[in-house]
């Protein structure tokens, strides 16, 4: 059985043209699996929680998150284009962390006051579900701040509704002085269609560095091949393997779970079938590390 407040929290959402990319009527589809909302979700599993990975505790005003050193992450938003269900930010209280109008200039302050910060990363929800103008101000915000070198956006949008690349958003991501990185999140090769790797091409074009994150989740692309193909997909597209994530353990997605076991055989074997720069690094968020933990 559906929970139906669950659901109510956390509704389907998927653009149409990601829609589009699933194989019609396969329900073992691997994009149609990361969308379609299961009745698993509802079951309370022992060990996993509402805020898997300890960001609650973390966020400051402004949509801060201080964690590591150096970089700082900015909770722009919390709107997604797609409603992933394993998501880790399914819980999140957004409406409460972003409810302050100028909590955008809460954070730009924040940043210029703290000279430790070389890199800033919006992420969210999707930075890239804020308009051009929203997002414009606050590039230029951190433009005028001298200690801020490199600006990464970390964003699903690109993968699942490409057209967002569109003249306005090239024009001011070519703008800014700030050195820019754009990391993917895309699971399977079959999200990389044709018009993503278009969107792609014009990002490489301005000159910014693309990643891909992925989690690995069961029955999606808990593979050998299906990692490999990935992989190789991504590098056609000019994109990079970063991470490979275990999947935080938040509640209602234990069923996409890979044990750690299986995950480091599962790197073993792909190690054998790929050049070093197609490996991501397979990796665990931990509360109160100095890094993300990587295992393999
Ligand atoms: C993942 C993450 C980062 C970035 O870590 P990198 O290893 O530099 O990719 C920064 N801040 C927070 C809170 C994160 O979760
Ligand atoms: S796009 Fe990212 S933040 Fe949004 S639901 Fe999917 S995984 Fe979560």
């Amino acid at each position: 059985m559906l929970d139906a407040e669950r659901l109510a929290d956390f509704p389907l959402r998927v653009p149409r043209g990601f829609a589009e990319r699933m194989r019609k009527g396969d329900p073992d589809d691997p994009l149609f699996l990361q969308v379609w909302p299961r009745g698993a979700e509802a079951l309370a599993v022992e060990g996993f929680g509402l805020d898997a990975v300890g960001d609650m505790a973390k966020l400051k005003p402004g949509g801060i998150v201080h964690k590591y050193q150096h970089r700082v992450l900015v909770m722009t938003t919390g709107a997604c284009g797609v409603h992933c269900r394993y998501c880790f930010r399914r819980h999140f209280p957004y409406s409460e962390a972003l409810a302050a109008r100028d909590h955008w200039r809460e954070a730009l302050a924040q940043i210029a006051a703290d000279t430790s910060i070389t890199e800033v990363i919006l992420s969210g929800g999707d930075p890239l579900s804020l308009s051009d103008d929203k997002l414009g101000e606050f590039i230029d915000g951190l433009d005028r701040i001298a200690h801020v070198r490199r600006l990464r956006l970390h964003t699903r949008q690109i993968v699942v509704l490409p057209e967002r690349v569109d003249d306005g958003l090239v024009e001011r991501l070519a703008d800014t002085r700030l050195d820019t990185v754009i990391v993917l999140h895309a699971n399977h090769a079959n999200e990389l269609d044709a018009k993503v790797a278009d969107a792609c091409a014009r990002l490489r074009q301005i000159g910014v560095t693309l990643l891909n994150q992925a989690v690995l989740l069961r029955r999606v692309n808990d593979r050998v091949d299906a990692l490999k193909a990935l992989s190789e997909r991504l590098f056609e597209c000019g994109v990079l393997p970063y991470y490979l994530h275990l999947l935080d353990r938040v509640d209602g997605a234990a069923h996409f779970e890979v044990d750690e076991d299986t995950a480091r055989g599962l790197m073993r074997e792909l190690a054998s079938e790929l050049p070093g720069y197609l490996m991501p690094r397979l990796a665990r968020e931990t509360a109160g590390d100095a890094a993300k933990q990587v295992l393999a």
